[in-house]
């Protein structure tokens, strides 16, 4: 068997499109979205997952607000800036852009968001209000993974799904949106005990953990979904996943590659929720797939079987 391909890159430009139908459709009412990234310091990685995210803002006619101050900037200092962000009305959301250099308290600062504003779904209200099955903003990687499985029509409802890492970015968020979604959710961690016997019995296999090579093609149940959240640069400085792609891919039903997987869709999530901020902010938000746009030629022309 190989393994279909779950193509972030293309679903992030239809998601994208959906996104810009809503701003037009807020602009209409004198709504401009807006969202503000501040990046502290200067490391490379970041500048990069910085510029994408303004980038594809502007590209989806949102307004966006690139604040970056220098690697020396006091917790004071952020604090007030988040502050100014929280009362500007031409905000509608706000990233701090991760990791901060080491003097900041990250924690402080993520929590100091409005969580009204807080579109990257980290602060603890939001992940609240995820664990109780009732989200507000949901975490953009996860809900880009959610998003990812809706265009494959997968069937969550009973499935055993298993995610590798327990993260509150990535990996808790993921399993309780997996949870809410009736599967029957596992999570693994660096004490998980014989990781491969839980993931060979995942119908839907989630790997969110920074360790490239980390599951192989023997961990992986015949025709199960794999999903690949890890980023890890080879010695030559090349982008791989957590997911020995070209061996999984021969036993997976469904794999999405590194790059041009979770990545982009993480960035398309951001701007749904941002738009869904702005819409609150004037009582227009109704809830919707964001995969709703009008040309529905994208959409993966088969539903899954479960496997
Ligand atoms: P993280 O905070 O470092 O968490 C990693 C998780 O993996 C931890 O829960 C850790 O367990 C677990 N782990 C470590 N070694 C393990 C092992 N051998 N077996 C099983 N579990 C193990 O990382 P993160 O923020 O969740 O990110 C995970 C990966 O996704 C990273 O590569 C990151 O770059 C990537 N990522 C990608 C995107 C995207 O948009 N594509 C977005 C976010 C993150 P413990 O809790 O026990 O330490």
């Amino acid at each position: 068997m190989t393994a279909r391909i779950i193509d972030g890159k293309a679903l992030a430009a239809r998601v994208q499109s959906g996104v810009a139908r809503r701003v037009v459709a807020l602009k209409a009412r004198a709504i401009v979205p807006g969202l503000a990234v501040v990046l502290v310091g200067d490391d490379a990685a970041s500048a990069i997952y910085v510029r994408n995210k303004v980038r594809a803002c502007e590209a989806a006619g949102l307004r966006s607000f690139f604040i970056h101050l220098p690697a020396s900037t006091s917790q004071a200092a952020l604090l007030a800036r988040v502050a100014e962000l929280n009362a500007d009305p031409a905000v509608h959301g706000i990233l701090v852009q991760l990791p901060l250099p080491h003097h900041l308290d990250a924690r402080e600062i993520v929590d100091a968001i409005a969580f009204e504003k807080d579109v990257d779904g980290l602060h603890p209200a939001n992940a609240g209000l995820t664990l109780v099955g009732r989200p507000h903003f949901r975490s953009c990687t996860p809900y880009g993974v959610m998003v990812m499985l809706e265009s494959i029509n997968y069937p969550l409802h009973g499935c055993n799904a298993v995610v590798i890492g327990r993260s509150n970015m990535v990996g808790k968020p993921m399993a309780m949106l997996l949870l809410a979604a009736n599967a029957t959710v596992t999570i693994c961690h660096s004490a998980t005990r014989d990781l491969a016997s839980v993931t060979r019995r995942a119908d839907l296999l989630v790997a969110a953990v920074g360790r490239r090579g980390l599951v192989t093609a023997e961990m992986v149940k015949p025709g199960a979904v794999v999903i690949d959240v890890g980023t890890n640069r080879t010695p030559e400085g090349r982008l791989v996943g957590d997911v020995d792609f070209a061996d999984v891919q021969e036993v997976a039903g469904w794999i999405s590659p590194v790059p041009g997987g979770v990545g982009p869709m993480t960035v398309a999530m951001l701007l749904v929720n941002t738009v869904e901020s702005a819409e609150r902010s004037i009582g227009a938000y109704l809830p919707q797939s964001p995969l709703l746009v009008e040309d529905d030629a994208t959409r993966a022309e088969a539903p899954h079987q479960p496997v």
